[in-house]
C-alpha cells in the first residue's frame, strides 16, 4: 500500500486518477483506519488530505463561511463566530465520538463515509451548504444531499475529492439545531437524528426553514412538508405539532437491534419537534 501526503488538491486528484487499483482519500481516518484494521478494505493507495493548505482553514466572508475538508471537529467547536452562526452544524459534528476522535474527525469524512446515521449530515443538509468538489477536469459545487447515494456510497467519481464546504450567508434571527436520539448518553450511533434551520422576520414569523431527518432511510432526507409547516407560522405549538407529524410520515426506517421501524417513525417526529423548538429559541436570541 502506498501512502501520499500531497500539498495541493491538484496533486491529490492526479494521484487518484493515476491509480489503477483501490485509491482512498484519508481525512481524519476515524472511519477509514478502523475499516483498514478490520480488513474490511485493502487500499492500494491512501491520499492524506491533512497536508493541503486549502483544506485546513475556516474562512468567514460576506458570502458566508467556507470550511476546509480537513478541518477537525474540535476546531469547529473552538471557532466562536462559526458556532454562533451555525450552532446546529457544530453540535452535530461535536457529538461524533470522543475527545480523541474530535481531534481528527472531519465533516467531510462523516459525509463521505455515507452512513445514514452520520451525526453531522442532517444539520449540513438543513443548512443549505454545498460541497466544493475538485477533480481532474475542474471544480463543481454539489448540494450536500446529493453526495451520499446510499449506505457506504457517494456520487463522487473515483478521482474527485471535496476541497471545502460553502455555507450561505446568515441573515439576522436565523439559527439551526441538531438533535439525535441514542439509548445511551454518549458514544453511540443515532437511532434517529434531525437538523432544523430557520429564519424569522422582525415580527417573529418564520420566513424560511429546512428540516432534514437521518437514520430513517438509506440517506438523510429533507422533509418539505415540515418546512412548510414552519414557514409563515410563529413557530407555535400547532406548527411544531405539524413538524412532528410531517417527519414521522416522511420516515421510512428499517427495524434493527437499536429500534423497530415503528419506534423510529414515532421518535423522529418527537425529536424533530424538539429540534425545531431549539432552533426557534436560538433564532429569537440571534441578532
Ligand atoms: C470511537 C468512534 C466513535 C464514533 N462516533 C460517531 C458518532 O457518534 N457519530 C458519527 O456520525 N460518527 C461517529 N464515528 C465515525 C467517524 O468518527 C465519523 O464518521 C468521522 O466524521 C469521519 O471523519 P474522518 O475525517 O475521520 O473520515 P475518514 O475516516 O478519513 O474518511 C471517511 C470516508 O470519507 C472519505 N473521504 C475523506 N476525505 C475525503 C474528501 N476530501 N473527499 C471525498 N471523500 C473523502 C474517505 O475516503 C472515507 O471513505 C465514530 C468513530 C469512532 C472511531
Amino acid at each position: 500500500m502506498q501512502y501520499l501526503a500531497p500539498k495541493t488538491c491538484a496533486e491529490a486528484v492526479a494521484a487518484l486518477a493515476a491509480c489503477d487499483g483501490d485509491a482512498r482519500l484519508l481525512a481524519g481516518g476515524t472511519d477509514l483506519l478502523v475499516r483498514l484494521q478490520a480488513d474490511m478494505i485493502e487500499p492500494d493507495l491512501l491520499v492524506d488530505i491533512k497536508h493541503i493548505d486549502t483544506c485546513q482553514s475556516i474562512e468567514e466572508g460576506p458570502d458566508g463561511f467556507v470550511i476546509g475538508a480537513a478541518v477537525a471537529s474540535a476546531e469547529l467547536g473552538e471557532h466562536a463566530s462559526l458556532t454562533q452562526a451555525w450552532p446546529g452544524v457544530v453540535e452535530g459534528m461535536g457529538l461524533v465520538g470522543s475527545t480523541q476522535v474530535q481531534g481528527r474527525a472531519t465533516l467531510t469524512g462523516n459525509l463521505c463515509n455515507a452512513s445514514p446515521a452520520a451525526d453531522s449530515v442532517p444539520a449540513l443538509v438543513a443548512s443549505g451548504a454545498v460541497a466544493n468538489v475538485i477533480g481532474p477536469h475542474g471544480k463543481r459545487q454539489v448540494d450536500i444531499i446529493d453526495i451520499p447515494t446510499g449506505p457506504g456510497r457517494t456520487s463522487l467519481a473515483k478521482d474527485e475529492m471535496i476541497e471545502s464546504f460553502s455555507f450561505p450567508a446568515r441573515g439576522p434571527r436565523s439559527a439551526d439545531a441538531y438533535l439525535r436520539f441514542i439509548p445511551r448518553t454518549e458514544m453511540d450511533i443515532a437511532v434517529v437524528g434531525v437538523g432544523v434551520n430557520l429564519s424569522l422576520d422582525e415580527n417573529g414569523t418564520c420566513t424560511d426553514a429546512r428540516v432534514a431527518i437521518g437514520a430513517v432511510g438509506p440517506t438523510v432526507m429533507l422533509v418539505p412538508a415540515a418546512a412548510q409547516a414552519l414557514i409563515g407560522s410563529q413557530v407555535d405549538a400547532a406548527a411544531l405539532q405539524a413538524v412532528q407529524t410531517a417527519c414521522s410520515d416522511a420516515a421510512s426506517p428499517i427495524s434493527d437491534k437499536r429500534g423497530t421501524a415503528e419506534f423510529r417513525k414515532h421518535t423522529v417526529g418527537v425529536i424533530a419537534r424538539r429540534a425545531a423548538a431549539i432552533a426557534h429559541q436560538r433564532a429569537q436570541a440571534a441578532e
